[in-house]
């Protein structure tokens, strides 16, 4: 008979869990507190799922699980991934590196998830949550809000962190694993949008424009990143605003001062060719208006809000302009400082940073506090950055543990 597993959490993790375990000869029982499972999945890459990426390293993870993405990515990568959705019907659509199920649905990938989970007879509990996990010698117990209690040689602990919570995600994983013994590493919400203190955001709310951005920290350049930023009427957001959103949030969090600075040209990189290009433009364009002048070299409502900030009506002739407000004006269009407040919550958040502290993890992902438990997914504190990573990292941890637990220790 094969080793009796539970996998807590029927996400993206703990349904390749429990694949995984099943296929390896366990009797696997899922129990998923929501009333369906994989709710998350539907909601990822605008519906369309972007789940893995071709271009895949370490580089891409934050936490303190760097190291284990290369032992678990050395196991079950990307290659695995796609032979594992590929096994179970589901063509793959390559978007630059960006992997896609090829139907453009996210349901997709949580149909052939569902599927499977069905043909190897894996036992899924919906609508039942886990309120307890004891440690017995050997094994054990799993307690729902429900008042069952069942016994199990090893468990997989796949809850996911606090992202989304709507989706099911509320952080209750983190007390399971503190009740085990394992250090939480403090959370923070990641991929998410940030809020300024400018109110003149509100002016620019809605457009969106490639920028250079640079997070600042005390004062600090720590990181750039390049894309489309999307201005909304309390902040900023967008893919790059995403990519360092994390570390906005843990230095908000130790109360540091966040700042970004917005460049809406980043295409000048040469500083002659840019005084050049301005000199020119003041030149041909000096009969014109000030709105008239600033028209055509981004979105027009930048362009309008960096003139009331370098204090020059709109009316105003170019020619009349004078050379100090001039200079404030291109300054804003290479360098604007907005100043950060907060992160949006968890509840816009697409992952959570932070979790289960990856020390106490082995490559195989068993717990080094309690033998028998693993941890696979989100729980644990290893946050991607955009673009398929957060997903391949559920699919691989899912599948290490997986395989793992079934093994006969
Ligand atoms: C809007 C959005 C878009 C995203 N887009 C992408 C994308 O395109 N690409 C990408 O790579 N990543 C994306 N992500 C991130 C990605 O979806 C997650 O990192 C990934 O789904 C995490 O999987 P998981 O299984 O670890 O956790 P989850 O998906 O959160 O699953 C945890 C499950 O455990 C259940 N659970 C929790 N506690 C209990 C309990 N006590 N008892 C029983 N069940 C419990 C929950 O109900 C939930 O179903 C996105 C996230 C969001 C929110």
């Amino acid at each position: 008979m094969g080793k009796r597993i539970a996998v807590i959490g029927a996400g993206a993790a703990g349904m390749t869990a429990a694949i995984h375990a099943a296929r390896s000869g366990a009797r696997v029982t899922v129990y998923e507190r929501n009333d369906r499972v994989g709710r998350k999945i539907l909601s990822t890459g605008n519906g369309r799922c972007n789940f893995s990426n071709e271009n895949m390293s370490a580089d891409c993870y934050r936490g303190s699980g760097k190291a284990l993405v290369d032992a678990v990515y050395g196991r079950f990568g990307v290659p695995e991934t796609k032979d594992f959705f590929a096994g179970l019907g589901m063509r793959i659509r390559d978007r630059n590196g960006y992997l896609y199920p090829a139907s453009g649905q996210a349901s997709t990938v949580l149909d052939v998830l569902r599927y499977e989970l069905d043909r190897l007879g894996v036992c899924v509990h919906t609508s039942d949550r886990v309120a307890g996990i004891r440690a017995g010698h050997p094994g054990f117990a799993v307690e729902t809000d429900g008042g069952t209690s069942a016994a199990y040689d090893a468990v997989i602990l796949a809850c996911g962190g606090k992202a989304a919570p709507g989706t099911g995600s509320d952080g209750q994983g983190f007390v399971l694993a503190k009740m085990l013994g394992h250090r939480i590493i403090p959370t923070v919400p990641a991929l998410v949008a940030l809020k300024c203190r400018e109110d003149f955001c509100r002016r620019v709310a809605g457009v969106r424009c490639e920028a250079g951005l640079t997070l600042y920290i005390d004062g600090r350049a720590v990181r750039c990143e390049a894309g489309e930023l999307q201005w909304t009427d309390y902040g900023i957001s967008g893919i790059p605003v995403f990519q360092f959103s994390r570390d906005a949030a843990y230095a908000l969090r130790e109360k540091r001062d966040v700042a970004v600075k917005i460049d809406v040209m980043p295409d000048f990189t040469d500083d002659a060719a840019q005084r050049a290009f301005w000199d020119l433009r003041w030149e041909r364009q000096s009969s014109r208006t000030a709105e008239q002048f600033v028209t055509g070299l981004v979105n027009k409502k930048i362009g309008l809000l960096y003139l009331k900030l370098a204090d020059i009506r709109e009316t105003e002739l170019a020619k009349d302009i004078p050379a100090s407000a001039r200079r404030r004006l291109e300054g804003f269009f290479r360098s604007l400082t907005v100043t950060v407040r907060e992160t949006n919550s968890f509840a816009q958040a697409q992952v959570c940073a932070g979790g289960v502290d990856c020390t106490q993890v082995t490559g195989r992902m068993e717990s080094r506090i309690a033998r028998g438990l693993y941890f696979a997914g989100e729980i644990l504190d290893i946050d991607g950055v955009c673009g398929g990573y957060n997903l391949q990292w559920a699919w691989s941890s899912g599948a290490v543990a997986g395989q793992a637990a079934s093994e006969r220790g």
